[in-house]
């Protein structure tokens, strides 16, 4: 099935946080007035994902762009019959004005090291060759301030509307896979993937274990003591006939076979367990309570007879 992710992989989930932590500094940032000091730090972090100091190499070997994980929350129905759903995703892109360097260059002057070409030629004995100027960190210009648009940053998150597919049978913690919607990928790399991460409402009626779901089933006075065939609402949006056994107590269980959730890989489905709970008649009419005197007459002894301690 389209999206969704199989197995769990160590370097990716790291990666992936990394990408979300990169969302929420980003955001901390955006009203703050850190300075350029900031810019440091900021690429010690995040330069394994856009492949090092931005600028500082102006040819970078394509790389795949970095994971990313998104929560969306989910109602139990939606996630036993599968959804279409929108989600807002902030995805990390190169920052335009400053085309990814965080650095205004408007307010700065060429470098006197390199000339303004952020680049040095070294002898080594008889071989020479080019490495990054130090004095600017390959910029090739000097006195430079934080880009005001990314904050020094070089990239600025860009929020996406993204329409999102989730299959049937998804859990807490199901991850969906949107390819191809992570992080930008640098000097040509593709982009990485985004994960989207399930988080399942609690539903009132119906508790969900592995593939199994369990519901209380009501029944009256006298299914319980006759037995009888009712109609079950499973999560699928259709019913099911389900035999109540006679003389069936509150609190027994009944099975009802591949009407649990949905398997996510796989096309069997879990069952469904049924507690059977006896529900009195709200009524006080005199039928009702001549009714009851009867059934009270038929016990042969107390149904606390058992009951010793
Ligand atoms: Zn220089
Ligand atoms: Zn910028």
């Amino acid at each position: 099935m389209d999206g969704v992710h199989s197995g769990f992989d160590d370097d990716r989930a790291r990666s992936a946080r990394r990408a979300y932590e990169w969302q929420s500094t980003s955001g901390a940032r955006a009203g703050g007035s850190s300075g350029f000091g900031g810019y440091q730090s900021f690429e010690d972090i995040f330069g394994d994902i856009f492949g090092g100091a931005a600028g500082a190499e102006p040819q970078q070997r394509p790389r795949r762009g970095a994971d990313m994980e998104s929560e969306l929350e989910i109602g139990l129905l939606d996630a036993m019959r599968g959804t279409s759903t929108q989600v807002a995703v902030d995805r990390p892109e190169i920052c335009d004005p400053c085309d990814g360097s965080g650095a205004d260059l408007s307010a700065s002057t060429p470098c006197s090291e390199c000339d303004g070409s952020g680049s040095v030629r070294v002898a080594q004995g008889p071989v020479t060759f080019n490495r990054s100027c130090l004095k600017c960190g390959g910029l090739g210009r000097t006195g430079t301030t934080p880009c005001r648009a990314c904050g020094g940053a070089g990239r600025v998150a860009s929020r996406e509307r993204l329409s999102v597919k989730i299959p049937p049978g998804v859990d807490n913690g199901s991850r969906v896979r949107v390819a191809g919607k992570g992080g930008a990928g640098v000097g040509g790399g593709t982009a990485g993937d985004l994960f989207i991460v399930i988080r399942v409402r609690p539903h009132g009626l119906i508790e969900r274990s592995g593939d199994n779901l369990y519901m209380d089933l009501p029944i009256t006075v006298g299914e319980a003591i006759r037995g009888g065939a009712v109609e079950v609402p499973t999560v699928d949006g259709m019913t099911v006939r389900v035999q109540i056994p006679e003389q069936s107590q509150s609190g027994k269980r009944l099975r009802v076979k591949g009407r649990g959730a949905p398997q996510l890989r796989g096309k069997d489905r879990g069952d469904l367990y049924l507690r059977l709970v006896v529900h009195v008649p709200h009524s006080d009419s005199p039928a009702a309570l001549d009714a009851s005197r009867v059934l009270d007459d038929a016990y042969g002894a107390s149904p606390r007879a058992g009951l010793r301690l």
